[in-house]
């Protein structure tokens, strides 16, 4: 039913380029959000311990009656809990929330470089373990930049089936999604509405009403375009199908430039800087 591709990954998995990402969805309203969003016909779910939706998602992927095996479904490691034995306790109470055997990508969520020593090579080894036993199907990072990619590189063995990061028109990350595509990292874009603040942007507009789509299905597309794997995040029905229906139209490579060129670089940047960022409690 559902026209979305799939990227295939280094590990040779493969996941739908469109998702839904439930970031911020209260778990009170995420059964609800997600089943909504597998009856539109998103087949990937982006969740994580931090939001505090794990077992809801779950619950919503039991109650949709679609087979576990066709719907991708993606968590992430906090940051309370990137030592080893806290990390594979955590992985487990992630599997016992969504009330699954497996996940179909786990990620750690910030490579904290200034807490745990700045190790997070033994962190990643840990999830290499939990690819090597099959309960998750792929492993990946979020958040990491290129001197962290390289040590991972330099240190351990499995080379991270994606990477997601802070990416949308004003904020290209390039430095980081290309590193990516020289090495077999597929890039996710996270916010990749920039939640929302980029769909007053003049231009976009522009090619919005010149297309005759809205301006965030003209992002969502400029995104799939570009290669990346995207999970926007709604919980406004009609804003749900919207943002599923990309498949009907193609930008032009100028129209891709013209977007890429709204780049604003670090200024651009709506989280905090990964190698700052130091949250763990
Ligand atoms: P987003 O860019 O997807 O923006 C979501 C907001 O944009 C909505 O709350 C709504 O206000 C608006 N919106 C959505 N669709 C719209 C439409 N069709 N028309 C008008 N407005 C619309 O932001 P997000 O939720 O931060 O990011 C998406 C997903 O990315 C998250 O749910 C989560 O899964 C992931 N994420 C990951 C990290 C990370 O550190 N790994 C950080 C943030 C988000």
């Amino acid at each position: 039913m559902s026209d979305v591709p799939s990227i295939q990954l280094n590990d040779g998995n493969s996941i739908p380029q469109l998702g839904f990402g439930v970031f911020q969805i209260p778990p009170e309203d995420t059964v609800e959000a997600t089943k909504l969003a597998l009856e539109i016909g998103y087949r990937h779910i982006d969740t994580a311990e931090m939001y505090g939706n794990e077992r809801e998602v779950g619950e919503a992927v039991r109650a949709s009656g679609l087979d576990r095996g066709d719907v991708f479904v993606t968590s992430k490691l906090n940051n309370s809990y990137h030592e080893p034995d806290e990390a594979r306790a955590a992985f487990e109470r992630t599997l016992s929330d969504l009330g699954f055997d497996h996940v179909d990508l786990f990620l750690i969520h910030w490579p904290l470089p200034t807490l745990y020593d700045g190790d997070f090579v033994s962190t990643w080894r840990t999830l290499e373990a939990f690819k090597a036993d099959g309960r998750a199907r792929s492993i990946g990072v979020s958040n990491f930049q290129v001197d962290h990619l390289e040590r991972l590189a330099a240190e351990t063995d499995v080379v991270p089936a994606v990477n997601q990061i802070e990416l949308h028109p004003y904020l290209l990350n390039e430095e980081v999604r290309s590193y990516g595509e020289e090495h077999g990292i597929a890039t996710e874009a996270w916010s990749p509405l920039k939640q929302g603040e980029v769909l007053d942007d003049a231009a976009i507009a522009e090619i919005a009403e010149r297309v005759g789509r809205t301006p965030a299905q003209v992002v969502l597309r400029w995104h799939l375009q570009r290669g990346s794997i995207v999970f926007p995040k709604s919980t406004t029905p009609e804003r749900m199908r919207e943002n599923f229906e990309l498949f009907d139209f193609e930008l032009e490579p100028g129209d891709v430039e013209r977007i890429d060129d709204l780049d604003r670089g670090e200024a651009g940047r709506n989280g905090p800087h990964p190698d700052q960022f130091a949250y763990a409690g």
